[in-house]
C-alpha cells in the first residue's frame, strides 16, 4: 500500500512548527507516524502537507515543574515505559505505554501521538478496495454510518491506551498555537464525537502532558513490563494500574482498557475502547467515594463499570462482551492495588 503524495516540512523549533501549520494549506503535524501514515495509506486521512515534530527540541524530555511532572509531547512510548521516575510514581502510565501495539509502535510512537490518535471503526480503518463495496461511511466523507445504520452520525470508538491511564492520574495537556499557550484537563481534549474526536485547533501542537504531584504514588517500580492482561503497581496504601484486553497480545489495540488509581480511600477509574472518547467511570467512582477498596467492595460495585458508556459495534466484539470485560478488568486492576 502506497502513501498518497504530500509535502513534507521539518521545523527546528516549536514556533516554526506552529507557523508552518498556520500558513501551509492542509498541513498536519506528524510525530512517529504510526497512526497517521497508516490512515493515509488507507486514504481515510489525506493531508496535503506534513509538519514533522521530530526535530522540535521543546517537545522532548521528562522534567519537573513546580512539583508537577511534565512529559514532552514527542517523548516516545519506549522512553515513557523505561523512565524510572515515571515507573515509580505513575505505574498506570508506564504499563499502558508498554502494551501499545508492538515494540516498533512503542519506539516510533509518541505520547502526544498516542493521545491524539484518530478514533477507529471496522468500516473506517480499511483499504480503499475494502471500502469500495459499500457507500462511503460518514467519517470517510459519505453520509451513512454502517454501525448505527443512519445518516449524519459517527460512533467511531477511541482505542488509545495511555489516555485512560492519564485520566485517572488527573493529567492536563499543554498546547501551543497561533494564539499562545493553553493548558487544560486531558478530558477536554476529546469532543465525544466520532467524526471529529479532538478539540485541538488545526495549527495547535501538544507540547506536553502535565501530571500533578498529588497523583504520584510511592510504589516501587516493577522490573518486568506487564504483558497484556497483567498489571499492578504501587504501595499497599495506594498505586495505579492499567490493564488491557486485546485480541492479539503481541500487537493490537485494546478491545477494552481499564485504569485504576487509588490513594487511601480515594479511587479513580477510567476506560478506553468503549465510547467515542476515553472516559472516567463516574458511576463506579461515585459508588467507591470515601470507601476503602476491599475485595468485597470491588465485587459489590464492579457491575457499575459499563454505566455511562455508549458501546457500539465498531469492532467485531459484541457490546455485552465489552460490558463484561469492563467489569472484569476493573476487578482485576483494582484487585492488584489491594
Ligand atoms: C497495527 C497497529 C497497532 C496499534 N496498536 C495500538 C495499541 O495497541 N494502542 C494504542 O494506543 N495505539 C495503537 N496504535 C496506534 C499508534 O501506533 C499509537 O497510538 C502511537 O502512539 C501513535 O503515536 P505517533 O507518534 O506515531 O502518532 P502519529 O501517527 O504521528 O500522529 C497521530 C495523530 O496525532 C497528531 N499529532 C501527533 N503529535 C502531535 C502533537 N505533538 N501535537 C499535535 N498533534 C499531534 C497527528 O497529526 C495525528 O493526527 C496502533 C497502530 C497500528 C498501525
Amino acid at each position: 500500500m502506497r502513501l498518497p503524495r504530500f509535502e513534507y516540512y521539518q521545523p527546528g523549533s516549536l514556533a516554526e512548527a506552529v507557523t508552518m501549520l498556520s500558513e501551509v494549506p492542509g498541513a498536519r503535524p506528524v510525530a512517529g507516524g504510526t497512526d497517521l501514515l497508516v490512515n493515509m495509506k488507507h486514504r481515510v486521512e489525506q493531508p496535503a502537507a506534513l509538519v514533522s515534530l521530530s526535530r522540535v527540541p521543546e517537545l522532548a524530555g521528562v522534567r519537573s515543574e513546580d512539583g508537577a511532572t511534565v512529559i514532552g509531547g514527542s517523548v516516545t512510548l519506549t522512553k515513557v515505559q523505561h523512565d524510572e521516575g515515571l515507573r515509580a510514581r505513575f505505574p498506570a502510565l508506564t504499563q499502558a505505554a508498554s502494551v501499545v501495539g508492538s515494540y516498533r509502535h512503542q519506539t516510533m510512537g509518541t505520547l502526544a501521538g498516542n493521545l491524539l490518535q484518530n478514533t477507529r471503526c471496522r468500516f473506517f480503518n480499511q483499504s480503499v478496495e475494502w471500502r469500495s463495496v459499500r457507500a462511503l461511511c460518514y467519517k470517510a466523507g459519505g453520509d451513512y454510518c454502517h454501525v448505527m445504520k443512519k445518516e449524519g452520525v459517527c460512533f467511531c470508538t477511541y482505542h488509545g491506551d495511555t489516555a485512560a491511564a492519564l485520566l485517572v492520574l488527573d493529567a492536563e495537556v499543554r498546547v501551543e498555537g497561533p494564539d499562545g499557550v493553553r493548558q487544560f484537563p486531558l478530558a477536554q481534549l476529546y469532543s465525544g464525537e466520532g467524526k471529529v474526536p479532538l478539540t485541538l485547533g488545526a495549527a495547535e501542537v501538544m507540547s506536553a502532558v502535565v501530571i500533578p504531584n498529588a497523583s504520584a504514588t510511592n510504589g516501587a517500580a516493577t522490573d518486568a513490563a506487564p504483558a497484556t492482561d497483567a498489571a499492578g503497581g504501587g504501595s499497599p496504601a495506594g498505586g495505579s494500574a492499567y490493564l488491557k484486553h486485546a485480541l492479539r497480545g503481541a500487537i493490537d489495540f485494546p478491545i477494552v482498557g481499564a485504569a485504576v488509581w487509588r490513594n487511601g480511600d480515594a479511587t479513580r477509574v477510567a476506560f478506553t475502547g468503549v465510547d467515542r472518547m476515553p472516559m472516567r467511570a463516574a458511576a463506579l467512582e461515585e459508588a467507591l467515594a470515601g470507601r476503602a477498596l476491599t475485595p468485597a467492595v470491588i465485587e459489590e460495585v464492579a457491575s457499575l463499570a459499563p454505566k455511562g458508556a455508549t458501546i457500539t459495534r465498531t469492532t467485531v466484539q459484541s457490546g455485552s462482551f465489552k460490558r463484561e470485560l469492563m467489569s472484569a478488568l476493573f476487578t482485576r486492576a483494582a484487585g492488584s492495588l489491594l
